[in-house]
């Protein structure tokens, strides 16, 4: 791929600072949403539309009903009834309304005089004095004659602390405008033919009609065809990014990766178990794929206690047996010190070096580290992200392992290939991943990669008992706590909160430990969050398996990884709150041992019919494909534009829920593309990937 020239500008070579009315202050914030070219503000769509359009009569008005109305202020005064309010009463001749404040200015109730008239827009609903509305958004006119109702719908973007609606309405305004004059900014990348076979707008049309739709009828949903055909550009875009990666890394050499027989055997006999039939055919793909000089790109998708580590063990093998070097990379310092510990115990007697490179690592540790991998003897490297910092380089990398890919983004997988050696080859790679996807969204999300599906769990597993307890039985949750750890078993807590934030999430699970050890006294509480030093982690994490813990309250940093087989009780509070994937994820943690197993779903009422569902899922299933595909179908309600992002794949616009039935055309377009429109690839990529140089160059 190639970088336009700089004489031909395009929307997203454009600063924001450039439109009139964005300061550096604005720009900042912005920033914050990831919105620093005129591109990204163009692609920064409302989620929702307010409709200003029509001015209802009070006496109209039902609950619940959102409406904009007009009226002259009656009287406006401070109330005290169980909260201070401001109250304020309009009265339009058709009947009256209360305007509620909790939050007010002295200036504000000054400016409410008696006699004067507003418009006011907010959802109605039945107070104590009749109907009224809480906080609306209101604005007072200097007279009856300034009453207008707006042409276009009113769009509402997702803000930070600091950026207002009018203030960013105002910049996107002035996007559109500017590209109006200069269309050549933002130029259409889909071929014609297609839009038309699809009857989708035109790009620049598709934008406009979803900032400032016309329609007085319905604002548009996430089904309407302007947002569909952005949604498919941009994952046509990561789609045909990723297959060009796949292209080119087919071409590079690879090293042939085959081992004398007697390593092999020796690691198998050395096993505490036996290989599963599933382990033991994705080991034959691999030992395919690397016995040849062209580079291996699989992905091996299993579900939690599948047995992945070991197909990646024996994987290493076939790489350090043929005199390379191995480097595994984990989400999580906690999972890489269990990586260790496992493959160490694995491969001890094979007389390779496995060693561990965490950001932890001492310094002086870390340098002669480095000199190791500096020289040319097979060792594997066990790590986190530490991995791709510029001081490690491999002389004879041959293989890469990257466990939970779910937790990485793609760039970062892209990246860690990138480093480089002194042979002259390209590394095989193995992903492994245990959220397992539906295959059209797997076609997506990995179409560089092959995969492989590790479909069988070990023998002896006694499926986990799931239920669904709202969180008003809490004391008899703690109390079936209690007993079980009378049983001389273990549990976990898992504590969720909806917020972003880490330090929250870390604070609520701080205090429910505080909470839980104080109703259960007898029992040893535990506590791992985030936020904790690896190092407390860690030590934690042994306490536990080595049972001087009984009771290991955590946040969802224990979702990948971690194997106690004595702890079969798992408490997930506000599960709701949580995909289903993830939650199948960290139910996996129990389960493990030979002993039945729990899981208890504590939800917080109410409880939305769709939540309701998703959880029933969960509790009737354990088959990580079908709760995949199932949270994949229940999607959510239509009249929202974009949910909020999870998973490894940022879209700008697209939504893995939302647009599922896309996939399906994805890689039959990008079919189409490469062989009818190959010059458009560049432009639809560059147009929509963060990172497309990186996609270009592996
Ligand atoms: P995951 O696929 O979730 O990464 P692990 O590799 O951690 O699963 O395996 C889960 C547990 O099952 C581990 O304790 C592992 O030693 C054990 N295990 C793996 N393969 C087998 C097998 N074939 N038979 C019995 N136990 C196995
Ligand atoms: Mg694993």
């Amino acid at each position: 791929m190639s970088t336009p020239s700089p004489s031909v500008l395009n929307a997203k070579q454009i600063p924001v600072t450039q439109l009139t009315g964005i300061g550096p202050r604005t720009a900042v914030l912005l920033n914050k949403l990831g919105i620093t070219s005129l591109q990204d503000l163009l692609l920064h769509l409302p989620y929702r539309y307010e409709d200003r359009t029509r001015i209802h009569s009070i006496a109209e008005l039902r609950t619940g009903v959102t409406a904009f109305v007009c009226g002259r202020v009656e009287l406006a005064e401070v109330v005290v009834k169980t909260k201070k309010s401001l109250v304020c009463r309009i009265n339009d001749d058709t009947g009256f309304l209360y305007l509620r404040f909790f939050h007010f200015s002295a200036a504000q109730l000054q400016a409410l005089t008696p006699g004067s008239w507003l418009t006011a827009y907010a959802e109605v609903r039945l107070g104590f004095a009749g109907l009224e509305m809480v906080h609306p958004d209101y604005k007072i006119l200097a007279s009856r004659d300034e009453i207008t109702a707006d042409e276009a719908l009113t769009p509402v973007y997702a803000l930070t602390e600091g950026l207002s609606q009018h203030t960013l309405r105002k910049a996107i305004k002035h996007a559109l405008s500017w590209l109006t004059q200069r269309p050549e900014l933002l130029p259409d990348c889909l071929p014609t033919t297609l839009i038309e076979a699809y009857c989708y707008p035109a790009l620049i049309e598709a934008l406009n009609a979803l900032h400032a739709p016309k329609s007085v009828q319905a604002p548009p949903t996430a089904d309407h065809p302007a947002r569909k055909r952005l949604a498919l550009e941009e994952l046509l875009a990561h789609h045909l990014a990723l297959r060009q990666v796949r292209q080119y890394a087919k071409t590079a050499t690879a090293p042939q990766l085959t081992p004398p027989v007697t390593v092999l055997t020796a690691f198998l006999d050395h096993l505490p178990f036996a290989l599963t039939r599933a382990q033991q055919r994705v080991i034959k793909e691999i030992e395919h794929d690397v016995s040849s000089n062209k580079p291996m790109l699989r992905l091996v998708q299993g579900d939690v206690g599948s047995g992945k580590t070991v197909v990646a063990a024996y994987t290493a093998l076939l790489a350090l047996g043929s005199g390379y070097q191995v480097a595994l990379m984990a989400p999580t310092e906690l999972l890489a010190e269990q990586h260790f510990r496992t493959f160490t115990s694995w491969l001890g007697d094979s007389a390779f070096p496995v060693v561990l490179l965490t950001g932890q690592n001492k310094s002086k540790h870390k340098e002669t580290l480095l000199q190791t991998l500096a020289k040319d003897s097979p060792i594997l490297v066990v790590g986190t992200h530490a991995l791709f910092q510029q001081s490690v380089q491999f002389s004879r990398l041959g293989l890469i392992i990257i466990d939970e890919q779910h937790r990485f983004g793609v760039h970062q997988r892209l990246a860690l290939r990138e480093k480089a050696q002194n042979t002259g080859l390209k590394p095989h790679q193995l992903v492994m991943t245990a959220t397992p996807i539906p295959r059209t969204l797997a076609m997506l999300q990995y179409s560089d990669l092959d995969i492989s599906i590790i479909d069988e769990l070990p023998p002896g597993r006694i499926p986990i008992v799931t239920s669904v307890i709202p969180s008003e039985r809490r004391e008899e949750v703690i109390n079936r706590i209690q007993h079980w750890i009378d049983q001389r078993r273990q549990a976990y807590w898992v504590c969720t909160l909806i917020e972003e934030s880490e330090l929250l999430q870390c604070q609520a699970a701080e205090n429910t430990a505080l909470l839980l050890a104080q109703s259960l006294p007898a029992v040893r509480v535990g506590l791992v969050h985030g936020r904790m030093k690896a190092r407390d982690k860690e030590h934690v994490m042994q306490a536990f398996k080595q049972h001087e813990l009984d009771l290991l309250v955590a946040t969802t940093v224990i979702e990948v990884g971690v194997d106690v087989p004595n702890a079969g009780l798992m408490i997930i509070e506000n599960p709701e709150r949580l995909g289903l994937a993830q939650l199948h994820q960290l139910r996996g943690r129990v389960g493990r041992g030979q002993s039945e197993s729990f899981c208890l779903l504590l939800y917080q009422m109410p409880l939305s019919q769709l939540a309701r569902q998703r959880l029933k899922i969960l509790r009737d299933s354990h088959d990580g494909f079908y709760i995949a595909e199932q949270d994949l179908q229940l999607r959510g309600p239509g009249d929202v534009m974009g949910t909020r992002q999870t998973g490894q794949m940022q879209f700008k616009i697209a939504d893995l829920q939302q647009d599922a039935e896309l996939f399906e055309f994805i890689s039959m377009l990008s079919d189409h593309l490469l062989r009818d429109f190959p010059e458009l690839i560049t432009p639809i990529c560059q147009r929509w990937l963060e990172h497309a140089g990186l996609y270009a160059e592996v």
